[in-house]
This record gives structure tokens, C-alpha cells and sequence, in this order.
């Protein structure tokens, strides 16, 4: 038939309702077209003008069976053909949408496999620091934006700063309870660090939690002091539970707690398709919200909802597993599971002492061994994707011990035991990751953003620390796991540091684990739908692949390394539809 009809004619045809063709999976015309190089016969396999073509482009495909293309199609949400711009523009009708991309560079979307996507934090609370860029701020601009929130609440109200970063102060001092009474002594004040260890509080709240320079540190935290030994504000880790009890904090009904919810996750998945990220993982986060806030239209970007609590035991006691859901929000790993301490506040497992701290210190191991086997197996055979925090070698190790005697308990096929942060590696680590398939989601953004942070591990630890070349070497499918609010999610500072290994104020470190412009980019795209058992749907321009991607206004192939990450996103594209447009 196909043969004997122009194109138009065909098309006409189908409209008036050629049932049997329009019914036809549009992803199996995707396949047809894949394998097809003659326009015409692509033309037959399609039941309708294609949504949208788009073509003069540089794109990358990150497939492996055709890396490079011009051009593609898209049809219900969608890539349907790919290939050059002569043979793909034709496919256009009189309903395509179509995009002269201008030589414009086009990759698939970034997936982030580590989000604690805070949203209503975002949009609802007062920010101290840059959520998204290096930005060094000053002691009294923190002072300032607070004293404006005070003025709004009533005495005895808690005011809180977010997004302090103790290494980007101006001051070039650490912020202390002095300061912050600048803010209120009426008022309880914290400023709480974006990497979610440690906060700084002012005189009333130290007096209502009934802290003194007497009080002695609780196990698992602590009251710091100055050199005279008065409290200097800063507590860190469980220590600041006191805090909980005291004070006014706003209250909310349901309906608000709801409504804010929704807001923040509409405003998140605004930022995200602002830096071309299309799939994220979400460390837990409001299920109800995100799903009214697809319904609503506002979800630009794809969930990979990662559970704990409450949802994980439900799950399990009703056999839901990873992989339940569909295109937009589906269930994945369990969320982080934490094994030991932070790779930026200095707390992660190592099984060397930290380098030039006395007494010796190697970090800390957050839970036994026994208890974490336990957890691994218990998960691992309700059919859920095991997700444990591990960041130095020591809780690495104590997880691959785990995961592995339950792969032998209860084998099952493709598990792909998930990693969150897998920062500190050896040799014997990786061997034992590659024979189970291990899926690592690695700070990106850190090398760029963190590097301040750099000097507390030394070059020796740093040469296998977020070993992004080792691994790609071993045959490990790494992937990128921003770990915001920690580190910036932005994919194109993900991948200057990855490329440079070189930071904001200059410093390079760990240069051994540099990788090509274009292994970050399958990083951030088919590395990430592999974490998340995906890598059949999206992670690649591919026919019958979700249409994902982005528009970057120049290459980062070509452009100077130290400027990847200030390539505009030209356009994000999820499903065929733009979420995000510069
Ligand atoms: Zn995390």
C-alpha cells in the first residue's frame, strides 16, 4: 500500500480511520524507523504526521549503534526517527511542530540518581546561600535576610536560614551565636549548612534548649566552643536534637501543608528542566503532591520515587517493587540507607585516619554490621532495589558484604544493587561491584563546587575518591547523584568537574579520574536510566526511547573546558513538549 500512495495520501488515509494502523503501538513504528535508513518506508510505518521534527542539530545520541545524527522525529512523546536532516525534515506534515535547531548541540536529558528534591524549602523559607552556583555570600547579608523574617513573627518564633556553606563566607570566619543575636535576641535563630550535619544558633535558642558551656556533647554530636571554651553556636549532628522541643515554630492545617507541598514540587521540577535535568530520583518527598502536581500539568521532569519509612514498609507488606508505576512516577530503589558519615562535613567510614587530625580519626560507621545485613536481605527479597549511603571504603565494604550474602541467599537476575555516593574506592571494592552489577550515583557538581573542601582528604585520597575513570575502566556503569541540597544539581558543572576535576577557586585534584567530555555526558544520561532499570525507555536518542532532551547553545565538545558549565540550556524537552525554553 504504502508503495502505491504518496505520503499525503497515506496520511489522509490513516485519518479517516485506518483503525488497524493507528492502533499500532507507536513504539514498535519507532523500531521499524530505527532500523530504516529510506525515508520512505519510514513514512509507511507511521500512523501520522510526526509531532515534532527537529533538525540542523549537533546531536549526540549516547547510543552506541549511531552516536552522531542531525535530526529527529518525535510522535506521542516519543523519538521515531533519527537520522540526517535531509532525510528527516521531509517526515514533517502539516500538524508537525518543527525545530531548526540552528547547529545547536542536543543530548539526551539528564537524569540526576541523588535528589533530596526540596522544594518547599526553595520556594517557603529564608535562603543564606546559593542553592545552585558557587556564590560567596557575607556574614551580614545572612544577619539582614533573617532580621527581615524576624520582623514578620511574633517573639519566641524560630527563624531559620538555609543553605549556609560554612567554605563560601567572604568573612573568610565561621558564622557564630553572636552574629546571629544580631538577628533577634527574642527570637530563636538557626542557620542550618546546606550539607545537613551541622547549625549555627544564636544566644535564645541556646538559652531555651537549655544549653550551656557546661553541657557536656552528647554521643553522636556536639556543642562546639571557642578557644575560651564558650559555645561558639555551632552543633553539630545529634546534638542539635535538643533544639527540637523549644520554641514556636508556624503551624499549618492540612489543606496549607498540602497546598505547600504541591508548590514546592512544582517549583523543583521548575529548576530542574531549568538545568535540563528530565529524570531525577527523589529521596522520598511527598507522593500525593507529586502525583496531583502531574495531574495538574506541572511535573516537567520524570520521578524515580525512592522510598523509606512508612512508604518502604507498605510497599513491602504489599508487594510492591521497584519498577511499579509508569513513565513519569515510577517506584525505585529504596532511599538512601545510610552506612556511615558526609564526604563534605568529614564524617564518611575511611579505613585510614582522616589525614593530620589528632587523635586519629576514621569517620563513622552508622550502623552495625549485623543490622545492615539484616536490612539488605530483607529488602533485597521483597523485590526492591537495595540503596544504601556509603561514602568511605570502610561502609562500602561492610554493604557489598551485605548485598552479596543476600544475592547468594536469594539470587535474583539484575538486581543492581544501587550505591549513593560510593565516594572512597579500591581495587577489591570495584572487583566485587562489577560481579554484582553494582549501580554507583556519584557527586558530580563536587569537584567544581566542593574543592574547598578538598584539602581535608589530601591528593592521595582524592586519586580514588569519586572515581568516575576507575570505575567507566572496570566496565561499572557509574552514574551522577548530585546530592542536593548538599552539592548543585546542575548537570553541566556535574560535567566541568568531572572533565577537569578542577575547581571554582582553581585547584585540581584527583586529575587520574578525569573522563571524556562524552563519557560525563553518558554519566548524566544512559548511566542514569541503567541505575534506575530504565535504560529501555530513555537514557539515549534512540527510536521508540521517551523523547527527552536538551538544547545546549554551544557544545561542550568543543568549548573551553573550564566554561562547560556556563553553556546556556537552549530548551529542555520531556516527552516531545518543551518544559524549559532560554
Ligand atoms: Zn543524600
Amino acid at each position: 500500500m504504502a508503495g502505491r500512495h504518496s505520503r499525503r495520501e497515506f496520511m489522509g488515509l490513516t485519518a479517516v480511520g485506518a483503525a488497524g494502523i493507528l492502533a499500532r503501538p507507536r513504539f514498535a513504528a519507532g523500531r521499524t524507523l530505527a532500523t530504516t535508513p529510506v525515508p520512505e518506508s519510514a513514512q509507511a510505518a507511521s500512523s501520522a504526521d510526526p509531532d515534532l521534527v527537529v533538525f540542523n542539530a549537533k546531536v549526540y545520541t549516547m547510543d552506541p549503534a549511531a552516536p552522531r545524527a542531525e535530526a529527529f522525529a518525535v510522535s506521542g512523546g516519543r523519538f521515531v526517527a533519527i537520522g540526517r536532516t535531509a532525510d528527516i525534515k521531509g517526515l514533517a506534515g502539516k500538524r508537525t511542530r518543527t525545530l531548526d535547531a540552528k547547529q545547536m548541540t542536543i543530548v539526551p536529558g539528564f537524569t540526576d540518581c541523588h535528589n533530596h528534591a526540596g522544594g518547599t524549602t526553595l520556594l517557603y523559607e529564608v535562603l543564606v546561600g546559593n542553592p545552585f552556583e558557587v556564590e560567596f555570600v557575607t556574614i551580614a547579608s545572612i544577619v539582614e535576610k533573617l532580621r527581615a523574617k524576624a520582623r514578620q513573627l511574633p517573639p519566641g518564633t524560630w527563624v531559620e536560614g538555609y543553605f549556609h556553606d560554612d567554605t563560601k563566607l567572604k568573612d573568610k570566619r565561621p558564622l557564630t551565636a553572636r552574629d546571629l543575636d544580631q538577628v533577634s535576641t527574642e527570637h530563636p535563630v538557626a542557620v542550618r549548612h546546606r550539607g545537613g550535619h551541622t547549625s549555627f544558633y544564636n544566644s535564645k535558642a541556646l538559652e531555651l534548649a537549655k544549653v550551656t558551656k557546661d553541657t557536656p556533647n552528647p554521643p553522636g554530636g556536639t556543642f562546639d566552643r571557642d578557644a575560651n571554651g564558650e559555645l561558639n553556636g555551632r552543633v553539630t549532628d545529634r546534638a542539635r536534637s535538643v533544639f527540637n522541643g523549644v520554641g514556636q515554630r508556624p503551624t499549618f492545617t492540612p489543606e496549607q501543608r498540602a497546598q505547600r507541598e504541591r508548590d514546592g514540587v512544582a517549583h523543583i521540577s521548575k529548576q530542574f528542566a531549568r538545568y535540563g535535568l528530565t529524570s531525577v530520583h527523589h529521596e522520598g518527598g511527598d507522593l500525593t503532591a507529586i502525583q496531583e502536581v502531574r495531574a495538574r500539568g506541572d511535573l516537567h521532569h520524570r520521578v524515580s520515587y525512592e522510598s523509606s519509612g512508612r512508604v518502604l514498609d507498605s510497599m513491602m507488606a504489599s508487594g510492591i517493587m521497584s519498577g511499579f508505576g509508569d513513565e513519569w512516577i515510577k517506584f525505585g530503589a529504596t532511599s538512601e540507607h545510610t552506612v556511615d558519615g558526609s564526604f563534605s562535613e568529614r564524617t564518611m567510614a575511611l579505613s585510614v585516619p582522616y589525614p593530620g587530625i589528632q587523635p586519629p580519626y576514621k569517620g563513622n560507621v552508622t550502623e552495625e554490621q549485623d543490622e545492615l545485613t539484616a536490612w539488605v536481605e530483607k529488602v533485597h527479597r521483597a523485590g526492591i532495589q537495595v540503596n544504601c549511603h556509603a561514602n568511605g571504603d570502610v561502609a562500602i565494604d561492610m554493604y557489598l558484604t551485605a548485598f552479596e550474602r543476600a544475592q547468594k541467599l536469594a539470587p535474583r537476575p539484575d538486581a543492581r544493587p544501587k550505591i549513593t555516593h560510593c565516594t572512597l574506592i579500591n581495587d577489591d571494592l570495584v572487583r566485587r561491584m562489577k560481579a554484582l552489577d553494582a549501580v554507583p550515583a556519584m557527586f558530580t557538581t563536587y569537584a567544581y563546587y566542593n574543592t574547598d573542601k578538598f584539602p581535608f582528604y589530601g591528593e592521595e585520597l582524592m586519586k580514588r575518591s569519586m572515581a568516575f575513570r576507575t570505575l567507566l575502566d572496570a566496565g561499572i556503569r557509574a552514574a551522577a547523584g548530585s546530592d542536593f541540597s548538599p552539592g548543585p544539581f546542575a548537570p553541566l558543572m556535574g560535567i566541568q568537574g568531572m572533565v577537569t576535576r578542577t575547581g571554582w577557586d582553581g585547584t585540581t585534584w584527583g586529575a587520574n579520574q578525569r573522563v571524556t567530555v562524552d563519557e560525563a555526558i553518558r554519566i548524566n544520561t544512559i548511566n542514569g536510566a541503567y541505575a534506575s532499570k530504565e535504560e529501555t525507555i530513555k537514557g539515549s536518542i534512540t527510536a521508540g526511547k521517551l523523547a527527552d532532551f536538551v538544547v545546549l547553545a554551544d557544545d561542550p565538545h568543543t568549548v573551553a573546558r573550564d566554561k562547560i558549565k556556563d553553556i546556556t540550556i537552549a530548551r529542555t524537552v520531556v516527552g516531545g513538549e518543551t518544559v524549559h525554553q532560554a
